[in-house]
């Protein structure tokens, strides 16, 4: 799960890392009430920051949504010293559609921002901490390039990012935080600040069983201070459960609807661009036939695994998921009845097919336990299926129906 950039600030906090202050605001009309309590703080200058999920704010343009050519900003993250103008910056963000190198040409539209202190600086640092799965450890890894293209550095000059693997066992060791703070350049104050600075994110990446924790930019103050100038936090879903306060910042605005509503059926389904929808069991498999629909020319429209038990009520809301989507020209069903019958995952996508407005054809590969059967159901049904006999003849029927 993702959340906003002033939510994970409000986390990090509460672990004593230091993040430019600020308040997060929903509307308008709370935008003068948050400047004048910055004010009060003894704040001077600010930084109006777009919240949305995705990254690449402040090189974002600005958007009317009545009219999607006409440009009102460029930038999404805007700093200034003047009060008046933070207020000018508030009004053209709010409301308009973002549109950032992640986020596609649809961009987003800003329904919160961050009003924040405006911070001088004299470095910009990189900070990240993720799941290194090659070697089942955490890797904090730095950069004295940081900013807004640590993509193009790791691309083009891989040596300039720094990484410290961390032992699950006995966590980050006070040399390894030295190491890194020593790499980066860092020297007296900022070095010690650093220091603590990564014992303390650590400690907030691991005890909110987070996924990814990101400060990009991480600077250095003209008073040697360390601070968290963006952040970036994902979590792990599967460990919501024990997080529950982390869990209530989801914000369903930033997802995609087709997956919420997969995930009220407990399906596995991510969204993809492509026009072939498909529906397997077992994850392994499901990524199989991505590559068959691939080779057969085709795009996968989305990843969804309906998982090992899958019933016939599971079959039919996942099939429903797909027709829900647009772009999906052609459906290729993959099952393999081993705990599942295949009769059963015939029945469902028959009962699901009567139901539903079918305007695509459909292949269908159903092998193991009760296959004949299945294939007999289908046959009889009536309904336009393409039962395929094995995988590459499934790859060929999704072949021939999208050629035609
Ligand atoms: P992103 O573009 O989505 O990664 O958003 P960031 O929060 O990283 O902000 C983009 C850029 O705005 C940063 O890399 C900084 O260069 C600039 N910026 C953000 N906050 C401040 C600030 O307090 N002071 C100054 N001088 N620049 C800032
Ligand atoms: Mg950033």
């Amino acid at each position: 799960m993702k959340i906003h950039e002033f939510q994970a600030k409000e986390i990090l906090k509460k672990y004593n890392v230091p993040v430019q202050d600020g308040i997060a605001v929903k509307d308008l009309s709370e935008v003068d009430n948050a400047i004048s309590q910055l004010q009060q703080r003894g704040i001077n200058q600010f930084v109006v920051k777009s919240q949305i999920h995705a990254g690449g704010r402040g090189k974002g343009k600005l958007y009317n949504p009545e009219n999607k050519n006409e440009l009102v900003l460029e930038g999404g993250v805007k700093f200034t010293t003047s009060v008046e103008k933070a207020k000018e910056y508030a009004q053209k963000i709010f409301g308009n559609i973002l549109v950032t190198h992640q986020t596609g040409p649809d961009g987003k539209k800003v329904k919160t921002l961050f009003i924040a202190e405006g911070l001088d600086y004299k470095k910009e640092l990189y900070l990240g901490i993720l799941l290194d799965r090659a070697v089942s450890k955490n890797v904090i890894m730095a950069s004295t390039e940081g900013g807004v293209e640590i993509e193009k550095v790791a691309a083009e000059t891989p040596e300039k990012i720094i990484k410290a693997w961390i032992d699950p066992l006995i966590g980050l060791q006070p040399y390894q935080a030295r190491e890194l703070a020593f790499s980066l350049g860092l020297e007296n104050n900022s070095f010690k600040n650093f220091v603590k600075f990564i014992s303390v994110l650590y400690k907030a990446y691991t005890e909110t069983d987070s996924s990814l924790l990101e400060i990009n930019p991480l600077v250095i103050t003209n008073d040697d201070r360390v601070v968290a100038l963006d952040a970036k936090m994902n979590f792990d879903d599967n460990a919501l459960y024990r997080q529950k306060e982390i869990a209530d910042f989801r914000d369903l605005d930033e997802e995609d609807p087709l997956e919420i509503e997969a995930s009220k059926f407990n399906l596995n389904y991510i969204k993809l661009d492509g026009n072939v929808g498909c529906m397997v069991n077992g994850a392994g498999l499901a990524m199989a036939t991505m590559d068959i629909i691939k080779l057969a020319g085709g795009e996968p429209a989305n990843f969804l695994d309906v998982g090992g038990g899958a019933n016939k009520t599971t079959v039919a809301n996942g099939f429903k998921i797909i027709l829900f989507d647009p772009n999906v020209k052609a459906i290729l069903i993959n099952i393999f009845g081993g705990i599942v019958r295949c009769d059963r995952v015939a029945q469902g996508v028959i009962d699901a097919a009567n139901e539903m407005q079918v305007r695509v054809p459909i292949v269908i590969r159903l092998e193991g336990t009760n296959a004949k059967e299945a294939a007999d159901l289908l046959n009889e049904s009536g309904l336009n299926f393409e039962v395929a006999e094995s995988l590459k003849d499934a790859a060929e029927k999704v072949t021939s129906v999208l050629n035609n």
